[in-house]
C-alpha cells in the first residue's frame, strides 16, 4: 500500500491524477441522488400520461416519433435524397404513436429540457416506459450515450449535463443553475468546466490552484444544504475526498504498479492499461471521455437544432497549437469570408477542405489553428473551425471582437447556394439565442475592413442586403484582383 503522494514525482502531475480520481469520487457521491431524481422524473412523466387510462407503449422507436428529416438528427436532404442515418429502416419511418403515448411523452421530455431540444441520438423510446435511465439520456451532451443504460456507466459530464440542462433540477439545489452573466458560475457549471480542463490538460498537468478550486467546488457541491448533505453516498465521497486531498486515500500495490507504467508510457503516447479503485481501465475511459468532450464542445450550438453542425472530432482537426484565447460574450461583429478554395458539397468533402486549410493556417501562416470561427460548406454544413468564443485570425484589427464565417469556394462571379446562405442565417440566429451575439450584431463583409476582394463581389452584394449589415468607416470597395483574400 503507498500513498497517492508517491505516485509521481512532478507534483503538477500528480494533481492531475488527483483532480481526475477527484471527479471519479465525486461522480460516485452524486449517483444514488440522480438515480432517484432521474426516476421521479420519469414517474412524473408517465404517471400524468398514464392516469388519463393510457395504456404505456413499447411499439414505438425514437426514429418514428421524430420528423424526417430533423436537423441535426437526420440526414435526409432534399425530397430525393434517402434517410440513411436515423430512419434507414421501414420500421423506423415517422409515424404516429398507436398507444398516443409516446408522442406525450416525446412532447414532455422537450418541455422539460431548458433549450427545448433533447438529445434525441442518445435515446431509444422503446425503452422509455421501463428505464428511467433513457429519459435521463435526452438531456445528456447530444451524441455518444447510446451505449449507456444506467447511472454507473455514465461519466460526471454526462451526469452533470442532465441536472444542467433538464427543468426537474430547477429547483433542487440551494443555488439556481448556470444562472448566466453577471451572476458567477454556479457550482455544477464550475464542476463541468473543471472535468473538461482535467480531461484536455495534453501535458497531464494541473497546477495547486485549480486543485484547490477543484476540491472545493466539488466538495460544496456534495454539501449542498438542499439536497445532498444529507446523502450517505455523497457523504462518503466528500470524506473520501479529504483523504485524497491531504494524501492519505490508500491505493493498492497493484494500483500503484499500473499507475507506475502509465506514467512511464505517457511520455510515449503508448495506451496502457491503468486501474482506477474499481478495477476499470481509466486509459480507456480518458479517451472515451475526450470523444465526448468534444461533443459537448459543441453541445450548445447542437441543442438549437437548427444547423448541420460539423464539429471538429468529425472533420478531424488537430488541436490548436496554443492555448486559446477567448472573447468576451457576446460580440457584436460578424464578418464573411470566402475562401477561395473548393466548394465542398458534401461534408466528406468539407472534413478533406477544413484540414487542408488548417494545415495552411497552422503551418505556412503559423497561426495556432484554422483562423475562421466557422466554415459554411455549399451543401449548407456549418464546420466548427474556431467556434463561437475564442478569438480567431481572419480580420485583423478585428479579431478579438467579432465572429467569422467563410464560405466556401470564390464568390467574385458566382453567388452561394441557397443552403449555404440558410445556414449562415440560421448559425446567426442560433449566435444571438446562445448569447454569443448582441442581437442588433453588425454583419460585414471581410473587404469592408480589409483591402481584399472577399468574400467576393456576389456574396458582397448579397450581404450587403441583409437586415444586419452594416459599412464599417470608409467602405472599400476598390481592390486589386490579385489582392490576398
Ligand atoms: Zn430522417
Ligand atoms: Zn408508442
Amino acid at each position: 500500500m503507498a500513498g497517492i503522494a508517491d505516485v509521481f514525482t512532478e507534483s503538477e502531475r500528480t494533481n492531475w491524477l488527483k483532480a481526475w480520481l477527484a471527479i471519479d469520487i465525486a461522480k460516485s457521491g452524486l449517483e444514488k441522488f440522480v438515480e432517484t431524481e432521474a426516476t421521479t422524473l420519469h414517474g412524473n412523466i408517465y404517471n400524468a400520461i398514464l392516469s388519463s387510462g393510457a395504456v404505456a407503449c413499447v411499439d414505438c422507436h425514437t426514429a418514428n416519433l421524430l420528423k424526417c428529416p430533423s436537423r441535426g438528427i437526420c440526414n435526409k436532404r432534399g425530397a430525393q435524397s434517402q434517410c440513411t442515418s436515423m430512419h434507414d429502416s421501414p420500421l423506423k419511418q415517422p409515424r404516429p404513436c398507436s398507444a398516443n403515448v409516446c408522442n406525450r411523452v416525446r412532447d414532455e421530455i422537450e418541455n422539460q429540457h431548458k433549450f427545448s431540444n433533447p438529445s434525441w441520438k442518445n435515446t431509444s423510446a422503446n425503452h422509455w416506459s421501463s428505464s428511467p435511465w433513457h429519459i435521463a439520456k435526452a438531456y445528456f451532451p447530444p451524441d455518444g450515450y447510446t451505449e449507456t443504460s444506467s447511472v454507473q456507466d455514465t461519466d460526471f459530464n454526462g451526469i452533470i449535463s442532465f441536472m444542467m440542462n433538464c427543468k426537474h433540477f430547477n429547483n433542487t439545489f440551494s443555488f439556481p443553475i448556470a444562472p448566466g452573466k453577471p451572476h458567477p458560475p454556479c457550482l455544477l457549471t464550475k464542476a463541468r468546466e473543471f472535468c473538461r480542463t482535467v480531461r484536455h490538460s495534453s501535458t497531464f498537468k494541473v497546477t495547486d490552484t485549480d486543485l484547490h478550486d477543484i476540491f472545493i467546488t466539488l466538495i460544496s457541491l456534495l454539501t449542498d444544504t438542499q439536497c445532498l448533505a444529507h446523502d450517505v453516498d455523497a457523504r462518503e465521497a466528500v470524506r473520501k475526498l479529504a483523504k485524497l486531498q491531504t494524501n492519505v486515500l490508500k491505493l493498492t500495490t497493484e494500483e500503484i504498479i499500473n499507475y507506475e507504467n502509465f506514467c512511464k508510457d505517457i511520455g510515449r503516447g503508448a495506451k496502457v492499461e491503468w486501474f482506477n479503485f474499481d478495477g476499470e481501465s481509466i486509459w480507456n475511459k480518458i479517451e472515451q471521455d475526450q470523444k465526448l468532450c468534444d461533443a459537448e464542445e459543441e453541445e450548445l450550438v447542437l441543442n438549437m437544432n437548427t444547423v448541420t453542425l460539423v464539429t471538429r472530432t468529425q472533420w478531424h482537426a488537430l488541436s490548436s497549437k496554443e492555448d486559446a484565447q477567448y472573447m468576451t460574450m457576446p460580440v457584436s461583429h460578424v464578418f464573411i469570408h470566402h475562401t477561395v478554395m473548393s466548394e465542398c458539397v458534401s461534408q466528406r468533402e468539407g472534413a478533406i477542405e477544413m484540414r487542408k486549410i488548417q494545415h495552411l493556417h497552422q503551418d505556412i501562416n503559423r497561426w495556432a489553428d484554422i483562423g475562421y470561427n466557422f466554415v459554411i460548406g455549399q451543401d449548407g454544413s456549418v464546420y466548427m473551425g474556431r467556434g463561437w468564443d475564442r478569438v480567431g485570425a481572419h480580420t485583423l484589427g478585428w479579431n478579438n471582437k467579432s465572429i467569422s464565417f467563410a464560405f466556401t469556394g470564390n464568390f467574385t462571379e458566382k453567388q452561394p447556394t441557397d443552403d449555404a446562405l440558410k445556414a449562415l442565417d440560421a448559425a446567426l440566429v442560433l449566435g444571438v439565442k446562445l448569447g454569443k451575439l448582441t442581437p442588433d450584431f453588425k454583419l460585414h463583409g471581410h473587404r469592408d475592413a480589409r483591402p481584399t476582394e472577399s468574400p467576393g463581389q456576389k456574396l458582397y452584394d448579397l450581404i450587403r442586403k441583409h437586415e444586419h449589415y452594416e459599412p464599417i468607416g470608409p467602405n472599400i470597395v476598390t481592390f486589386s484582383p490579385k489582392s490576398r483574400v
